[in-house]
């Protein structure tokens, strides 16, 4: 196995050289405390992984659009804005796949250390500045995952596939049926009254549960 290159003592790692080199991080120096002051924000962003839920997600890679307005608060930093987030799944009813870009609106307080938002709020309740910079990687994972749907669908009103034949039910006639052509389904339909022609009067109905006189299974 080669020797990795040992780095030469006092020579700065890349990361140590960047120490904001995580682009989630954003500065607060030049932002100021004073209330009021103001900082647009404009970013691209590689989504990390794992941002989805079952059927639906942002690739990792996928470039996460934020436009956010930094405004110094009395109790933090207020943050608002948008965010764009491309995401790929598939339908819950048909599974064709989906592309689309989440467009989401955000605003949030990160509240500064020893604010009294900070002292009169639990930790999970408000984020918070840490220092001199703040971290919206969890926010902005909030709120693209919790957007995520459950059962996303290819079109609002997609009818799925068909029971039958498993097509697509929106790219078949409107009239699209299949037969049943099976004659033992058809006796065993008119027999429990679901079939034309099936006795309706003279049969009393079973308890629910209570197998009946005439259990298809039992002849
Ligand atoms: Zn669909
Ligand atoms: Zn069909």
């Amino acid at each position: 196995m080669p020797a990795a290159p040992t780095p030469r003592p006092g020579a700065a790692s890349p990361d140590a050289r960047r120490p904001s080199a995580d682009p989630w991080r954003v500065d607060l120096r030049e932002l100021g405390r004073r209330a009021g002051s103001l900082h647009e924000l404009e970013r691209s962003i590689p989504a990390p992984a794992d941002w989805r839920v079952e059927l639906i997600g942002v690739p990792e890679g996928a470039p996460i659009d934020l436009r956010l307005r930094l405004e110094s608060v009395m109790e933090g930093v207020l943050v608002s804005g948008e965010v764009d987030a491309p995401v790929t799944g598939s339908c819950a009813r048909c599974l064709e796949p989906i592309e689309e870009t989440l467009e989401l609106d955000v605003q949030e307080l990160f509240a500064y250390e020893g604010s009294t938002t900070e002292a009169t709020s639990e930790e999970d309740e408000v984020r918070r500045v840490e220092g001199d910079h703040l971290d919206l990687q969890p926010m902005v994972r909030d709120l693209v995952v919790l957007s995520l749907p459950l059962a996303p669908t290819c079109t609002e009103d997609c009818s799925g596939l068909c029971a039958d034949c498993g097509q697509r039910l929106d790219e078949l006639p409107a009239d699209h049926a299949h037969e049943v052509t099976d004659p033992r389904w058809a006796g065993l339909a008119q027999r429990f009254g679901v079939g034309p022609g099936a006795p309706q009067a003279d049969r009393p109905t079973p308890a629910p549960g209570t197998p009946g006189p005439d259990n298809p299974e039992e002849n």
